[in-house]
């Protein structure tokens, strides 16, 4: 079982992590789709490492397969990021790709670090479906929970 990397700051993915470890629901190394009833209805997919978590995004972004890399350790920059992270990180981005693509299959999938409404840095894997809205004006849509609504 992975210790739960407990950060006393205010940050609303720290947070998720902690609820998530506190509930005893993250088992390291293993892709789990029931998380009993914690989070059920806000994350359907996760998987974590010893500095990751690998997570679905809320139901609000209305996108199937969006996914957030988050580091466990609470970093707002990525010079904060351990060797053995960026290690890891390849390996999470290779398996949330394949996971997107063989159960949604996108036209594309979109892959972005911005972290200024949440500091804790964090990357947006972000399938697109369709083929009008692309680029930046699609990921303007699909960051801001706007998909459902155009
Ligand atoms: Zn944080």
């Amino acid at each position: 079982m992975i210790p739960n990397i407990h950060n006393p700051l205010s940050c609303k993915i720290c947070d998720i992590h902690k609820s998530l470890f506190d509930g005893n629901i993250l088992i390291q190394n293993q892709v789990r789709k029931d998380l009993g009833n914690l989070e059920k209805e806000e994350i359907q997919f996760f998987h974590a490492t010893d500095h990751w978590v690998l997570r679905e995004a809320e139901p609000e972004k209305s996108c199937k397969g969006y996914l957030y890399l988050e580091p466990r350790k609470h970093s707002e920059s990525f010079t904060d990021i351990s060797s053995e992270a960026y290690k890891e990180m390849g390996v999470l981005i290779e398996q949330g790709m394949h996971w997107i693509e063989q159960n949604f299959h996108p036209k594309k999938i979109y892959t972005l670090t911005i972290s200024e409404a949440v500091p804790h840095i964090h990357f947006h894997l972000v399938p697109r479906y369709k083929q009008d809205v692309k680029g930046l004006d699609y990921l303007k849509l699909a960051l801001g929970s706007l998909l459902g609504k155009s």
